[in-house]
């Protein structure tokens, strides 16, 4: 028996940038004693994804498949993906949820795109997972991996941040979401300019619009294998004690031996901050 969260809802497959299938996936959260998993592979619409300077950088990652220009071409695919993990899940015998990590694009039209989308899938839950930086009427993005080849200036990349926070705050209040992903992950990319002391009136916004709204927030295990920390990093796990915010652990699981993985630190993290309300579908 697991003396900590049995269940991962942030875990991604072959089917987007993960490393494993989704059989190899489930039988090993099976192996590890979960009692549930949620695969939520990514999502990633924007109209300019391709015109977009930035494309030609993302090309080169390992995963650039899992970009896409428009949601009517790729829903036969996302449908079928849906379909395979609810077979597979039947075959292996074990609770499997379906759900997306989604990266929110407010550009004229595109909200409506991704409900009219959603509402032809199969699907149990979406989450974000906001992993570009956008310009101020979302027509232009950079994926923040590489924001350091375009932005150099401090003043221009403390403008993106705030933008990126302002996206995360209207994400949630979109209603679309069942939680929100790695919160401050624009610390692993923004080196001196972002300082977790900073940009509290952001992130009281997007914190505010999660308990107003009923949506929960992660602790990602994540963070602990890219940044030496979770995300969220202490302060704002200070923030969220202070709410009536639900939280959830996740490992964003690329391969298999990262579910479940620190769950017992960030047990004793939520322990530590008071943090109580936890959430599960
Ligand atoms: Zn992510
Ligand atoms: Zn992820």
């Amino acid at each position: 028996m697991r003396n900590t969260q049995t269940f991962s809802y942030h875990s991604h497959t072959t089917f987007s940038d993960g490393r494993n299938s989704i059989r190899e996936m489930i039988r090993h959260a099976k192996e590890i004693g979960f009692t549930e998993l949620g695969i939520s592979d990514h999502l990633i619409v924007h109209k300019n994804m391709f015109q977009c300077e930035c494309w030609k950088y993302m090309q080169s990652d390992r995963a650039s498949h899992v970009y896409n220009n428009n949601f009517k071409d790729i829903l036969p695919a996302f449908q079928r993906h849906c379909e395979e993990i609810r077979k597979i899940a039947k075959e292996e015998n074990f609770k499997v949820l379906v759900g997306y990590e989604v990266d929110f694009f407010p550009y004229d039209g595109w909200l409506e795109e991704l409900k009219e989308f959603i509402s032809n899938l199969d699907v149990d839950y979406l989450h974000s997972g906001n992993h570009f930086f956008c310009d101020d009427k979302y027509e232009n993005i950079i994926n923040m991996t590489f924001i350091k080849n375009f932005v150099t200036d401090k003043t221009l990349l403390n403008e993106y941040i705030i933008r990126h926070f302002d996206t995360l705050r209207q994400c949630v209040e979109s209603k679309m979401f069942d939680f929100l992903a790695h919160i401050d992950y624009v610390r692993r990319y923004c080196g001196e300019v972002y300082q977790p002391n900073l940009y509290w009136d952001e992130k009281n916004a997007v914190l505010n619009a999660l308990e107003q709204n009923n949506v929960a927030l992660e602790i990602s295990t994540k963070g602990l294998r890219r940044i030496n920390d979770f995300y969220p990093d202490a302060l704002l796990l200070d923030a969220v004690s202070e709410r009536n915010i639900a939280m959830l652990i996740n490992d964003d699981a690329h391969y298999t031996s990262e579910l479940g993985a620190d769950f017992d630190k960030a047990e004793q993290a939520l322990k530590d901050h008071g943090i109580t309300k936890r959430f599960k579908i």
